[in-house]
């Protein structure tokens, strides 16, 4: 028999090993040691072959089985394998995305043993068992807390127990009633059988509250749930805001935990004891023991899709798990995504729609024509003191980041672009010029370098600018800019959430803040600018930024007072505002944009990219592509929005309106491409693409 292993940085497939009796299918997903080279390595096993492609003789036998059960159970393996296929990316790349780094340690056994203090022993060690294991806590984390011959005395005394073991402890919930609206919601997803529902809930319409009410069902049921939410800054309120309402703390699982933190988090996970999991998209990929229900809240959001070499839609995987495990996905969005809206129509979802706030009425939409050269509209200054002088705190959005947006020559008209993706230079406080694409900053330039005749002028205001100016009209009152140039994401939330006793505060911010937070006494948001979004060559930008724009408006207004929203713009015509106050018609319209022109969400998208310098990419345009059958199949084209330091991007798209069909075109024409690139070409996939342009 031969065994396929997954190795730690291994990007290819998994490498072929002898069996060498050790390795039954029931070792699937358990750690072991292979040879590699002179040394020795640890791996997953993936897969049991009985005949291989290679020479029988090359291949070598595996060492050992590290643990007594599997890192990864069967089952995930199976579902890992499924999204792998689907994304046609790395297996190898994606179950390492799956576990924490220090799984593939081998020094760290893995013991599937908890500890937790007993509440019921009185003998002497109490305290210190207390202390040592107050929560769940894995057995490699007490050994490195104490010593063995305490942790013996602990365990022998029963001071400390199996976690498996602790006498279930009551939480009470504090779940807050739900309204009429609301209960329906949840009623109908309790009582219809596993499948996947859109909650299309408008924002402040109470999504949080429901996603409580269904996790204490889930709880009831002896079952774990999984929150997931887009951003890393989204946990520490989604864990507050939740735990207020369950009785206890959910267990957050993201890439900014500290390593231990992660391996710990995930074991509880794993194991059975982590009830509640808040996490991003890799929380996904997570083997969850007793899982018996998925959220996925704000799913239309963008950042559910990882990119780069292992580019796959978290969202859409969740509901590819939900279907394995023949469990509840609950999908939730003000502004859902065309693809859910569409299986939605199809009957593939159960739609529930939730059009009235908790608390108050929906935000009151102004459009502000702004003037020639206004950064912030006049008729704005005094409105804005007005709502602070009333302790009332005050928004300004601003899609960029930096003071403006571009350096520009006003004699000869020559822009300061970036070298390495020719895009403009943003410039910075400081007197810094950055590429946000590239990540690179460069010196400072004054004087034209084309026409030599001017200086070199800003263009366009980005969060710095804003900030600066609102201390200028506001200066007695505290101007937080919340980018990220200066804050993290995890900093961001709590930011915010310290506002609820500051003083009335005026918040700068880019995208950071437009999503999900709760933010009291905000009852203005005055949208900056959004006039660039609206004539964008993607195809999917009104799309976005009618997301932008309503997530936006729903921070403001989400307690009892009415929310204002000023959008400033000089195109007040756009018919983007109108969607506004009418998203189902607006919905609508784009859909039907989409199918007569054979765009996803009809027609099934997916692309290739492929990286390198001109020389490498040059025969790329004289390729003949393969036909195949009835896809329509663009490119190999240039992409000039993929060039990034300097190296350049082709791009080949793939659509049919079956999903069978495009798959077929797409694994035809990247083996075809694989084969005749240069060798130093990068190739990436991404099914499904969301891109666009
Ligand atoms: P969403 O996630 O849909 O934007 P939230 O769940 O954050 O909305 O709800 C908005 C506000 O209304 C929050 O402060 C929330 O606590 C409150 N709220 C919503 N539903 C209820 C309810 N049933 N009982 C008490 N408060 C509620
Ligand atoms: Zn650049």
């Amino acid at each position: 028999m031969y065994c396929d292993i997954i190795l730690k940085n291994f990007t290819q497939q998994p490498l072929t090993y002898q069996s060498n009796d050790l390795i039954d299918s029931n070792k699937i997903g358990y750690r072991v040691i292979i040879p590699f080279g002179k040394n020795e390595k640890l791996g997953i096993v993936f897969k049991l072959a009985s005949e291989t492609s290679l020479n029988p003789t090359s291949i070598k036998p595996c060492v050992s089985i590290c643990d007594d059960y599997p890192l990864i159970p069967k089952n995930h393996i199976v579902f890992l394998e499924k999204i792998a296929r689907y994304y046609h990316i790395s297996i190898n790349e994606l179950t390492l995305l799956a576990i924490p780094k220090h799984a593939m340690d081998a020094s760290l056994k893995m013991p599937h043993q908890f500890f937790i203090h007993n509440p019921f022993s009185a003998n002497k060690y109490h305290t210190q068992a207390k202390k040592v294991a107050p929560n769940a806590t894995h057995w490699s984390t007490l050994y490195q807390k104490t010593n063995r011959t305490l942790l013996d005395t602990l365990i022998q005394s029963q001071a400390i127990i199996e976690a498996k073991h602790q006498p279930s402890k009551t939480h009470d919930s504090k779940l807050e009633p739900l309204n009429p609206e609301q209960q329906t919601v949840v009623s109908s997803i309790l009582a219809s059988s596993p499948s996947t529902h859109l909650i299309w809930g408008i924002t402040g319409c109470g999504k949080t509250e429901m996603y409580a009410h269904l996790i204490q069902h889930v709880l009831n049921q002896k079952q774990q749930v999984l929150l997931m939410v887009p951003e890393i800054a989204l946990t520490p309120q989604t864990v507050a805001k939740i735990a207020s309402r369950i009785g206890f703390e959910p267990t957050p699982i993201h890439s900014q935990l500290s390593p231990k933190m992660r391996l710990s988090n995930w074991h509880k996970a794993r194991h059975g004891l982590a009830k509640v999991i808040v996490g991003t998209r890799s929380a996904l990929l997570t083997p969850i023991q007793n899982l018996g229900m998925i959220i996925i809240d704000e799913e239309h959001d963008d950042s559910y899709r990882q990119d780069g070499s292992i580019s796959f839609s978290a969202r859409d995987s969740g509901v590819l798990l939900g279907n394995l495990l023949n469990i509840p996905v609950i999908l939730g969005s003000a502004t859902p995504s065309l693809e859910s809206l569409l299986n939605a129509q199809k009957d593939k979802y159960t739609l529930h729609e939730v059009r009235k706030r908790y608390y108050s009425g929906h935000p009151k939409i102004s459009l502000v024509q702004l003037k020639k050269n206004e950064v912030i509209s006049e008729t704005l200054i005094s409105r804005i003191q007005d709502q602070l002088s009333a302790n009332q705190h005050v928004m300004l959005y601003i899609g960029k980041r930096g003071y403006s947006r571009l350096m520009a020559c006003h004699q000869c008209g020559f822009q300061l672009r970036c070298n390495g993706c020719d895009r403009p230079f943003v410039q910075h406080l400081g007197n810094q010029l950055k590429c946000h694409h590239c990540d690179v900053s460069e010196p400072w330039v004054q004087d034209c370098p084309k026409c030599h005749q001017a200086e070199l002028s800003p263009y366009g205001a980005g969060s710095q600018k804003i900030a600066e100016l609102a201390e200028t009209y506001w200066p007695q009152h505290p101007c937080i800019r919340l980018d990220s140039d200066n804050s993290s994401k995890l900093n961001v939330s709590e930011q915010l959430l310290a506002l609820e006793n500051a003083p009335a505060t005026i918040i700068v911010g880019t995208q950071m803040i437009t999503k999900g937070h709760d933010i009291g006494r905000l009852n203005t948001v005055v949208v900056v600018n959004i006039d660039q979004g609206l004539f964008a060559i993607d195809f999917r930008a009104e799309e976005k930024l009618f997301a932008e724009l309503v997530q936006v408006s729903g921070r403001s207004g989400r307690r009892q007072e009415t929310g204002h929203v000023y959008l400033q713009t000089r195109s007040p015509d756009h018919s983007i505002f109108a969607g506004l106050s009418d998203p189902l018609t607006f919905y609508q319209h784009i859909l039907s944009q989409r199918q007569s022109f054979k765009l996803p969400p009809y027609d099934h998208l997916s692309c290739i990219f492929l990286f390198g310098s001109e020389k490498q990419l040059s025969g790329l345009t004289s390729l003949i592509l393969p036909t195949v059958n009835d896809s329509t199949v663009l490119g190999p084209m240039p992409f000039p929005a993929g060039k990034r330091k300097n190296i350049l991007c082709y791009k080949v798209m793939i659509s049919n309106i079956c999903r069978i069909k495009r798959d077929r075109s797409f694994t035809t024409i990247k083996t075809f491409l694989c084969q005749k690139k240069h060798a130093r070409v990068r190739i990436t996939y991404q099914v499904d693409s969301h891109l666009s342009t």
